[in-house]
């Protein structure tokens, strides 16, 4: 419930299972793999005999592993991961943390303050966890985004709910908002009034359901030919490819593991020096992967220890605003899609690797999000419209509730009751 330990730090787990591939070539479902895999982390826990449901609960939508490129030049797949209510990836991990939180804590006494779920972010994640915590008995989110630096769908996805959410539009950037939370849960006194619970991706009950797709993906390629997948991965906060990193340690059939940054260069910078230099973040197309202070790399150093070990283990690679836009534009002359700036990213940085590598083992690129919830940045590159998906359209027939408040934690707890 708490998303950062009481030093402050970060939690991880004190051991990682190992799995045998061949043992899970069987499951059929995404739920039935998510309850295998997730069974030991929930070992000690009260909720150990519901995580069937919970999973179930979760992992109602599929995560589409489509084969694009099989040829002597390398074979590609593209794990779609915005087949959820809120359209991107963050779907998996709200679902199954708010899954969890809501059967912990129970049916509320009428009286009683509500859990208050503070969550920053940068596009994407707030909406996917209002969705998943709306109107839920006992529960209230505060959504904390950056004022002016989201699309409008995302936005209006970030402010369409009322009820027990509560959207706020902060001065400044997402580094901004992740402070602003950060300082509230450092705070014993506040956490205590409020209830105050993280589902920012620092929370291992976001990170823990992102390994499943990995792991579902990487056992469908080996079923199909024996060989371990490769995974290029859009990264802002480090979260979902860390999700990665731990399905890969967990022993399932994973070979590289390849970072995608936007021109915020904080983790290809510090594989390249050893020195990390947290910075401000710089606004780019790919807006959900604006961090100039990605917070799960605490997790990373404490894996691996140094930078010279985590450059061994991992590559990390910038792109511009520029190339993001030439590689929308470019993937859909050549396939007919429309990607989001994010999986753009990635689509970039396996196009740049060199010929020999992409044959070395079967590369899937993570999609991050649908375009749609992109298009003004997407429709003008590739020409034609973007037609959201059912879910994505309904929401935004909603009316939108918002307030814009300066970067202080007093602009926050003066909107609790
Ligand atoms: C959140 C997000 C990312 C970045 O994921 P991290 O876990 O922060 O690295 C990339 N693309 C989209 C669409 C996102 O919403």
């Amino acid at each position: 419930m708490s998303g950062t330990a009481p030093d402050g730090g970060l939690y991880v787990p004190e051991e990682l299972p190992r799995f045998d591939p061949a043992a899970l070539t069987q499951i059929d479902t995404i739920s039935d793999l998510a309850a295998q895999l997730l069974a030991p982390f929930f070992e000690a826990s009260t909720l150990k005999d519901q995580l069937a449901e919970i999973c179930d609960e979760a992992f109602s939508f599929p995560a589409r592993l489509e084969l694009l490129e099989n040829s002597e030049r390398g074979s590609l797949s593209v794990l779609e991961l915005f087949h959820g209510p809120t359209a991107a990836f963050k779907d998996f991990g709200a679902r199954f943390l708010a899954a969890c939180m809501t059967r912990i804590i129970g049916t509320p006494d009428r009286d009683s303050v509500p859990v208050t779920v503070l969550v920053a972010t940068s596009g994407d994640t707030g909406g996917a966890v209002a969705a998943a915590f709306h109107r839920q008995p006992g529960v209230r989110v505060v959504v904390l985004f950056p004022d002016g630096r989201v699309t409008a769908r995302q936005q209006q996805q970030l402010t369409c709910w009322g009820d027990n959410i509560i959207s706020l539009a902060v001065r400044g950037g997402f580094d901004d908002c992740q402070r602003l939370a950060k300082e509230m849960f450092a705070d014993g006194e506040l956490v205590q009034r409020y209830r105050l619970c993280s589902a920012n991706s620092i929370n291992v009950g976001r990170l823990l359901p992102q390994s499943v797709y990995y792991a579902q993906a990487s056992l469908a390629n080996y079923r199909r030919n024996s060989r371990p997948s490769s995974f290029v991965i859009p990264t802002g906060n480090l979260g979902n490819a860390f999700a990665g990193i731990w399905a890969k340690q967990m022993g399932l059939p994973i070979d590289q593991i390849i970072l995608a940054t936007n021109a915020n260069r904080t983790i290809p910078d510090f594989l390249g020096s050893g020195e990390w230099q947290p910075r401000a973040s710089i606004p780019t197309l790919a807006s959900a992967m604006d961090v100039g202070d990605p917070s799960n790399m605490e997790r990373l150093l404490n894996l691996w220890g140094d930078a010279a070990e985590i450059g061994r283990r991992l590559r990390a690679l910038s792109v511009s605003d520029e190339t993001i836009a030439q590689q929308i534009a470019a993937e859909h002359a050549r396939s007919g899609f429309a990607w989001c700036p994010h999986t753009a990213t990635a689509f970039n940085v396996y196009r740049t690797l060199a010929d020999e590598e992409r044959s070395e083992s079967h590369f899937i690129i993570i999609a991050t999000a649908h375009a749609a919830k992109f298009e003004s940045i997407v429709e003008p590159l590739i020409g034609e419209a973007i037609e959201p998906p059912d879910e994505l359209a309904r929401l935004l027939k909603w009316p939108a509730r918002f307030e814009t408040i300066d970067a202080v934690t007093d602009e926050i707890t003066s909107r609790l009751s």
